[in-house]
């Protein structure tokens, strides 16, 4: 016989382990299953900007993960060729980027899930979403050596990543979606130290950038244009040496390196997706997308944990509806990062930026306010549409005045 859950969420990385554990947190019954056993790594770098370090410490998982002796990164900068835009991406209150390996990320994330109380199946994978009279009621799944079991709950959270097996079952609708734009491919190095610092390096139709994690390594990737995918995948330690050399300094600097790794590499689809309806609610890429070029993925998975799972707890609870609080998840989604996703989309093309776009850039060089806000924006920290507003540029173009 299967217990029935309040929640059960397929996925347990940075999207699902912490909507599984922050409504464990308030009393609620969860199963949280995962194909993977953890530590378990995935192709992803692993950047979590200083937005996305403030919710780790919302809940209390900071000192965690500051613990693993992951380096923190206080300056992101921004090499163009003829000028460089360094600043800082944060804020007073959370000044910090890091990059923790996800061996180490998804596994700190999984423990503090389980230990709130969550059930957690590793090694086990969703074969099917059961659905009743057009209402998601539960999933059927397996481990490896087990038969089949069916599972049932109020609601069943997709936090599977971009091949959802929950998003295939319900078909939501899916809006603003872009084809993939961007290859990128990276590995680590060690004897290359960063000082604290997330350097990225701007160059007509490539870009790299290279950031510290654990272990005292160090992450390096570079990245082309989609439409060079298929030829560029012939030769990818020739096209990534060859992107890195566009910036002599730094290719410099990887000679004295050791190369610690394979490569790993992907492209990806823009998209979103909506995110809930009768029994089921999506969180992370399952329910929206973006290229990697912004590095927004484990912040944005982490901000949709908290709004759904907000969302479903008023929904338990019987203070709201479920469309009432879903669809304000949904709004609040879309509303927060929409203008990030084209800013990003447009980037990920790597097609020079138009000519005053370069005059703005120009323009904030040497200008340090200008600079940390360039900063953010990169992060995360302020919209595109506060970083872009009138006001904004009419006041970094006087001060270069
Ligand atoms: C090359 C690359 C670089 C990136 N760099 C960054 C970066 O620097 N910073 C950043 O913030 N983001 C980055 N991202 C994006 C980031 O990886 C994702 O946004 C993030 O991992 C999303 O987390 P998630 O929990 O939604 O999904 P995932 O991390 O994809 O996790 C989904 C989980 O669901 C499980 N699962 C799937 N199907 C089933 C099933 N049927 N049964 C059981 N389990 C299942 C999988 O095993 C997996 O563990 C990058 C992505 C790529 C591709």
């Amino acid at each position: 016989m299967s217990k029935k859950y309040d929640a059960i969420v397929v996925g347990a990385r940075c999207a699902g382990s912490p909507t599984a554990m922050l409504l464990a947190r308030q009393g609620y019954r969860v199963l949280m299953v995962d194909r993977a056993t953890f530590p378990s790594d995935t192709v992803s770098t692993h950047i979590v900007h200083p937005n996305g370090v403030r919710a780790l410490s919302r809940w209390s998982l900071l000192d965690r993960l500051t613990a693993t002796g992951c380096p923190p990164i206080h300056t992101y900068s921004f090499d163009f060729g003829p000028f460089t835009l360094a600043g800082s991406p944060g804020t007073p209150e959370a000044p910090l980027a890091y990059c923790p390996r996800r061996t180490i990320l998804d596994k700190l994330l999984v423990d503090a899930a389980a230990e709130s109380g969550v059930e957690v199946r590793e090694g086990f994978s969703v074969e099917r979403v059961v659905i009743e009279d057009g209402r998601v009621v539960g999933i059927e799944g397996r481990s490896k050596q087990g038969g089949s079991i069916v599972d049932r709950a109020e609601v069943v959270v997709g936090a599977d990543g971009r091949r959802s097996v929950v998003a295939e079952a319900v078909r939501p609708g899916q809006y603003d979606d872009k084809p993939p734009l961007l290859a990128g491919y990276y590995t680590y190095w060690s004897g290359l130290p960063m000082g604290g610092r997330f350097e990225q390096y701007v160059r007509e139709r490539r870009g790299f950038a290279a950031v510290a994690t654990h272990e005292d390594q160090t992450l390096v990737i570079a990245g082309w244009p989609y439409a060079e995918f298929a030829e560029n995948k012939k030769d990818i330690e020739g096209n990534y040496l060859a992107t890195i050399e566009l910036a002599p300094d730094f290719a410099d600097r990887l000679r004295g390196a050791r190369q610690e790794a394979r490569f790993a590499g992907a492209a990806v689809p823009n998209y979103f997706r909506k995110p809930y309806g009768p029994g089921w609610a999506l969180v992370g890429d399952a329910g929206y997308n973006k290229d990697f070029i912004t590095a927004q993925g484990i912040m944005d998975a982490f901000r949709d944990a908290e709004l759904c799972a907000t969302a479903l707890s008023e929904t338990f609870s019987g203070t709201r509806s479920f469309e009432d609080a879903m669809s304000d998840y949904h709004r609040a989604r879309d509303a927060t990062v929409k203008a990030m996703y084209e800013f990003t989309c447009q980037l990920a093309t790597l097609e020079p930026p138009p000519p005053e776009t370069q005059q703005l850039l120009a323009a904030i060089h040497g200008n340090k306010e200008a600079m940390d806000g360039f900063a953010r924006l990169n992060a995360g920290t302020i919209s595109p549409a506060e970083f872009f507003g009138q006001e904004n540029v009419r006041a970094i173009m006087a001060a270069a005045a």
